[in-house]
């Protein structure tokens, strides 16, 4: 199948080198053929949303709502195609799937509702007589860079709240999901968003991500990896580009002596194996009390055992595929001696959930994110030293606690260096209405999602009228 941009409302050719998507359950199974694309087009999709931009903005906001919640029907009409689209291109586990269709209905929908909120306040002048107001403009063009990893919900929690608040768009999905990227521009041309308010730019990040960025956007939101989010964040800052950048985690689960160990160790493998431990927030490491470390590494070793790999399309399946061949053998190489024990012959990038114990909390299986199912075990002595073990990265996306002791998860609470905290909970996933990303280098510090999100989509104007 061959993709094109989607670009002012029509699907035209990108340019450049043809480019693949593959099935990583079954890397035979091409699942798409694009372009790698070029300046020219990145261009051409910025002028796209900057003509449709005037009209969008003077669009009401009940009437943006109403175009927001058509899309949610038409997202919630498509649902098991959308999940299967995705289960295939990038080995997501159809349950898992699934629910991030119906994530992105609740997403458009709460959107929806955001739109009509109150977009200002009246300030008192210094004087009697003026009105004085300070209200919440759009920013204008929004470039929306994507990772493969949640290939429908990060596109739509950033173009959700890009256009409720009367922005347009021009997504950049991440090559290895340009398939489902696709789909959502077939999903927004259903709903009939007006032409031009939403675009999708497929290709090659380092060809035409650049490029958008430097094709006259007014603000640019990124999900990706540190690397690459650090290098368009000096970018921006050249241009002038207002920019917001969620990059990588190397999560933390700590398990304290009094934790209920089954309840913690069901929560601490589904957040470190599950979809092969490919979202930002999986748990990565595992930061344990010496006197339960042991019990706890033989509880989540156990139910990793009972984790079905594949096929993606049974619902039993926890695991799925690794993305490409180069992640699978960078994990499988991180593993060291145990990479045998994690390999999985045949087609399809697959590997077995694996744990390595005896880390230091600075060795590199404790340090760098390798977006596999790969759990590194750190033991502590007591819960000061599992708080600076996890504070010790880098990162600061998402962490756990496992106690039941209230005192100490209040003072975790307060001291842990992360911007998504549970306790008795899992790293991963959080509600869709709620604040999302991360401290450190995880983030570059805003948030989105939920009543953030207006933060970064629009800016504020202060104006006095003197009577
Ligand atoms: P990636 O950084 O390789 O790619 C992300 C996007 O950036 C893709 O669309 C890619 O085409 C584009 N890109 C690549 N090079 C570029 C360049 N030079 N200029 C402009 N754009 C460029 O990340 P990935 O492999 O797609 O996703 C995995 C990473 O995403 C992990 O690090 C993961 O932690 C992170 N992630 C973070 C969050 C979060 O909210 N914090 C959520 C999901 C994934």
């Amino acid at each position: 199948m061959r993709l094109r941009n989607y670009i002012g409302g029509h699907f035209v050719e990108s340019r450049g080198d043809s480019l693949l998507s593959l099935n990583p359950s079954s890397p035979s199974d091409r699942v798409a053929e694009f372009g790698a694309g070029a300046p020219e087009d990145a261009q051409a999709a910025v002028a796209a949303a900057k003509a449709a931009l005037e009209d969008w903005r003077r669009t009401s906001a009940p009437a943006r709502a109403e175009f927001l919640m058509r899309w949610a029907s038409v997202i919630a009409d498509q649902s098991e195609s959308l999940a299967q689209a995705t289960a295939r291109e990038v080995g997501k586990p159809i349950s898992e799937a699934r629910g991030e269709a119906a994530r992105c209905v609740a997403i458009l929908r709460y959107f929806a509702g955001e739109a009509l909120r109150p977009v200002g306040e009246v300030i008192p002048a210094q004087t009697h007589g003026p009105l004085q107001y300070a209200f919440r403009q759009p920013l204008g063009v929004c470039g929306l860079i994507t990772p493969w990893n949640f290939p429908l919900a990060i596109p739509i929690w950033k173009a959700a709240p890009a256009l409720a608040f009367g922005n347009t768009v021009v997504l950049k999905p991440a090559e290895a999901s340009s398939h489902v990227g696709t789909l959502l521009a077939e999903t927004a041309m259903q709903a009939g968003l007006p032409y031009g308010t939403f675009n999708v730019l497929l290709g090659a990040g380092a060809q035409v991500g650049q490029p958008l960025l430097e094709a006259g956007v007014d603000a640019l939101s990124f999900t990706g990896s540190q690397k690459v989010g650090l290098a368009l964040a000096e970018l921006a800052a050249r241009h002038n580009v207002k920019f917001q950048g969620e990059m990588g985690g190397k999560n933390a689960a700590i398990v304290l002596e009094d934790a209920d160990l089954d309840r913690a160790a069901s929560l601490i493998a589904g957040g470190a194996f599950r979809y092969a431990g490919q979202k930002c927030t999986a748990t990565s490491r595992l930061i344990a009390v010496r006197q339960v470390v042991d019990a706890i590494v033989e509880k989540v070793r156990l139910i990793a055992e009972g984790y079905v790999l594949g096929p993606v399309d049974d619902p039993r399946c926890a695991v799925g595929p690794m993305i490409s061949e180069a992640s699978r053998e960078r994990a499988l190489a991180a593993l060291g001696g145990q990479a045998g024990a994690a390999r999985v012959e045949g087609e399809g990038y697959f590997i077995r959930p694996a744990m390595v114990r005896g880390a230091e909390p600075d060795d590199p299986i404790a340090q760098e994110e390798l977006f596999a199912p790969v759990l590194t075990v750190i033991e502590v002595s007591n819960v000061e030293e599992a708080i600076a073990a996890a504070n010790a990265t880098r990162f600061g996306l998402s962490a756990s606690l496992f106690t039941n002791d209230l005192r100490r998860a209040l003072n975790y609470a307060e001291h842990i260096q992360a911007g998504l905290v549970r306790v008795n909970g899992d790293t991963t996933g959080v509600d869709p209405h709620a604040p999302f990303g991360g401290m450190k280098g995880s983030s570059t510090h805003s948030r989105e999602q939920g009543p953030a999100a207006v933060e970064f989509y629009t800016e504020i104007k202060t104006v006095q009228i003197n009577p």
